[in-house]
């Protein structure tokens, strides 16, 4: 059975590159009915925050991304935070210290800098100097009080697989050199700690970024030493994912702003919307398609289609997809999204009947014009604000209620003030009647200062619908005070 993992490490704010890892697990395990498993890396005690870890739970959440074993919901291979593995580590660092796969050194890195300043090597990392100690080396490094760390012993020659991305890929181990398995005061690092967890959670997929590929010859090596020592009976298959490319072809970097995903939840992005943008970020549905849903991309999906060549993200482009997912969500479901960002701005009382009958009535004039759910609060604020508290953008009311603005606006009150009956469609002629076919204005210059006027903006729902939902009284109003 297909099992897949995420594991992140809860440093900083998530970012798009780990959602996309999130997003192709997912899909994998899904589209192979396999489990996924979600684990923290936090071995990394200076650097890791509740606070991220936090907002990693909370990402996940967002996305809609339910994993089925790891923090939070537990099962059989816990617990699913490093830290809390320790037992776990040590007790096999200990028996892999007793096979042949690694062998104590003593060394200090200013002694293998040293060697390497003579040796002119322009080989980097350890130099295998405590691979072969005579006994009395040894006791003698002890006298001195060394302590050890414990340190893998690469084999010679070259290792090969088959990444499920890129296809075969060799490294030559006299490249990578020998490795520690943990400081020298036991703590385990994350060159033991992944592929331990990998083994013993019985992980069968690896699907990860482009940055780990060079871990990987190591943790195929290893896994040599945790299969002799009874822990691991296979070695998990590899696939490394494209990087994701942003400003400038470099690489996306947490500098970017838009590399942080809290940012796409704060401005209204649906999760569909974003979801379906990582999905296109090394993968394709097809060829002429971009908009599909989670459960078309699950049908589709196959790791061997993802392409390795870097991937660009594109503000644009996703910005592009969620609006085509709004699109795909009834008035209601639209309604439902927007309401926890009106209530949050102060827009909605989400207990208050009338203004939920309110954003009932008005969400139809909104929900096809809006590309993102925040949007909506700059649309409809105008309509559930107290009159006192009404204002105008100034930037739209300077330029639009200047002199010949006011005019307008002054001819738009005599029009609709004496209407009996208060309909979109009574707006609409009365207002068509009097300032493009009497004073003979072009639509734009009749209508931009009525709808600064009345809405406050320039970009607003519809007029004469949004003028019948205010009301009479308070579109008089409005207007009137548009003269001031
Ligand atoms: N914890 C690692 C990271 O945050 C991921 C390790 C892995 O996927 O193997 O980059």
């Amino acid at each position: 059975p297909v099992r897949v993992r995420m594991a992140p490490s809860p440093t900083g704010s998530p970012h798009v590159g780990l959602a996309r890892t999130a997003l192709y697990n997912w899909a994998f395990a899904r589209k192979h009915g396999g489990t996924f498993v979600f684990r923290i890396e936090d071995t990394d005690k200076e650097r890791n925050t509740q606070e991220s870890y936090d907002s990693l739970l909370d990402l996940m959440q967002w996305l809609g991304l339910g994993w089925d074993e790891g923090v939070v919901v537990g099962g059989p291979y816990g617990p699913y935070r490093q830290s809390e593995r320790t037992d776990i580590y040590t007790d096999v660092l200990a028996r892999l210290r007793e096979s042949s796969y690694t062998y104590d050194c003593f060394c200090t890195t200013e002694e293998v800098e040293q060697r390497r300043k003579v040796s002119g090597s322009k080989v980097m990392g350890y130099d295998g100097f405590c691979r072969d100690l005579s006994a009395e080396q040894r006791t003698a490094f002890e006298a001195e009080g060394r302590t050890p760390v414990v340190r893998f012993r690469m084999p010679d020659g070259e290792i090969t697989f088959d990444d499920l991305v890129r296809g075969e890929i060799t490294f030559q181990t006299e490249h990578v050199p020998d490795f520690a398995l943990a400081r020298a005061n036991g703590d385990p690092l994350y060159t033991l700690t992944a592929p331990v967890d990998d083994a013993t959670m019985k992980i069968t997929h690896v699907l990860r970024g482009e940055d780990l590929l060079s871990s990987t010859p190591r943790q195929i090596a290893l896994f040599e030493g945790l299969k002799a020592i009874g822990v691991a009976t296979e070695t998990p298959a590899f696939g490394h994912l494209p990087y994701v490319m942003g400003e400038g072809n470099k690489k996306l970097s947490k500098r970017d702003p838009q590399a942080h995903m809290a940012l796409y939840r704060e401005q209204g992005f649906l999760p569909e919307g974003l979801l379906n943008y990582l999905a296109l970020l090394g993968w394709a549905i097809a060829a002429d398609r971009d908009v599909f849903t989670l459960e078309e991309m699950v049908e589709a999906f196959d790791i061997k289609d993802v392409n390795p060549n870097p991937a660009r993200f594109d503000l644009k482009k996703a910005e592009a997809i969620n609006t085509a997912q709004m699109r795909l969500l009834s008035i209601e479901q639209v309604t439902e999204r927007v309401l926890p960002f009106l209530v949050d701005a102060g827009v909605v009382d989400a207990d208050d009947e009338a203004d939920r009958a309110l954003l009932e009535k008005a969400m139809p004039l909104v929900a096809e014009r809006i590309n993102k759910l925040t949007e909506a609060v700059d649309m409809l604020g105008f309509l559930f604000v107290d009159e006192a508290d009404f204002t105008r953008d100034e930037a739209d009311a300077a330029k639009l209620l200047d002199e010949k603005g006011v005019e307008v606006v002054q001819a738009a009150y005599d029009a609709v003030e004496p209407l009996a009956d208060w309909t979109t469609q009574s707006i609409q002629d009365a207002l068509q009647a009097k300032l493009v076919d009497e004073l003979g204005l072009k639509p734009r210059n009749a209508f931009g200062p009525v709808r600064v006027a009345i809405t406050g903006r320039r970009v607003s729902p519809p007029l004469f619908e949004s003028m019948e939902l205010l009301g009479r009284d308070r579109s008089l109003s409005r207007l009137r005070s548009a003269l001031d």
